[in-house]
């Protein structure tokens, strides 16, 4: 059996966890870097990891691909699974979600993921851009990826608002919620998400 001291624990526990909500093209990727460059932040992007699997062929990978390509979320006990496992190798450092949670149920999988780590979430920000700007973005950013054709962001768009938008409800709930502009410069969006987080 694994018997973790006490003092690690509490280490854990004061730990920050952070989770970044937003639509796809919204700029959390882009926040999640700078933060994990200025602020320590170790980022657990699920986009990334899947692609990952996908490059490295695993069965994970295989079975990520084929919702992906269509603009879908891949199913949740796969997603969960790796996340659960990535947090738990990561007690004692500030984690920064990127992508994750998608739906209500990764939230609630996240919550008992934290909670038997010792952790709790500390901020939900939102970086929120309208549908509009999305699309305008994604249409020039064109960085080849299979999901950026046009059909497949306004499914990944519809499945946002279908899937993912309730989360700001379900954090505001629990008075977790930022808000952040998401539409503004690179540098004002930065500025607003670490004051959301501090
Ligand atoms: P974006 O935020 O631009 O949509 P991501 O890299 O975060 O891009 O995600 C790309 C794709 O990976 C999603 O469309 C989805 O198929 C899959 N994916 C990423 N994170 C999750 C998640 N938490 N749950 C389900 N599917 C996910």
């Amino acid at each position: 059996m694994n018997v973790r001291e006490p003092a690690t624990r509490d280490h854990a526990a004061m730990q920050p966890t952070v989770t970044l909500l937003g639509p796809p093209g919204s700029g959390k990727g882009t926040q999640a870097a700078r933060l994990r460059e200025l602020c320590g932040f170790t980022t657990l992007a699920t986009g990334d990891l899947l692609r990952e699997a996908r490059r490295a062929g695993t069965d994970l990978g295989r079975r990520a691909a084929e919702y992906m390509d269509r603009g879908e979320l891949v199913p949740d006990e796969l997603i969960v699974a790796i996340v659960r496992e990535a947090i738990a190798a990561l007690d004692g450092e500030p984690i920064l979600l990127d992508g994750f949670p998608r739906t209500v149920a990764q939230a609630d999988a996240l919550a008992g993921a934290l909670e038997a780590r010792g952790r709790q979430l500390r901020a939900a920000v939102l970086v929120d851009v309208p549908d509009d700007v999305v699309v305008e973005r994604i249409s020039t950013r064109r960085q080849g990826r299979e999901d950026d054709r046009p059909e497949t962001v306004r499914e990944r768009l519809r499945v946002y608002h279908r899937d993912t938008k309730p989360l700001t409800a379900y954090y505001d709930e629990r008075d977790l919620l930022r808000r952040v502009d998401g539409a503004q410069g690179v540098d004002a969006v930065e500025a607003d998400v670490r004051a959301a987080i501090t």
